[in-house]
């Protein structure tokens, strides 16, 4: 785990605010679900990715398929066999 060197305080409501350059090289926006996980001390957040979401683009389609453990919709298959 690599450590961003910010330090940020939790409000009366127990929210943190994510630095925006953070947001920003994480591609988290508005949308974005984090989900919450805790490990021995540690507090992790990842996005949320329902059952079944590609591993490349996060749709959710009933035609993706699990190959080399990752999940991988119609769409993602098609670019990735015309590379
Ligand atoms: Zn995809």
């Amino acid at each position: 785990m690599k450590s961003t060197g910010i330090v940020r305080g939790i409000d009366a409501l127990g929210r943190i605010v994510l630095p925006k350059e953070l947001r920003t090289s994480m591609h988290l926006d508005t949308d974005t679900k984090l989900e919450i996980f805790v490990d021995g001390d540690s507090i992790v957040l990842k996005k949320h990715r329902p059952a079944g979401s590609c591993d490349f683009c996060g749709e959710v389609d009933e035609a993706s398929v699990q190959f080399a453990g990752y999940c991988i919709c119609p769409a993602c298959r098609r670019k990735i066999s015309a590379l």
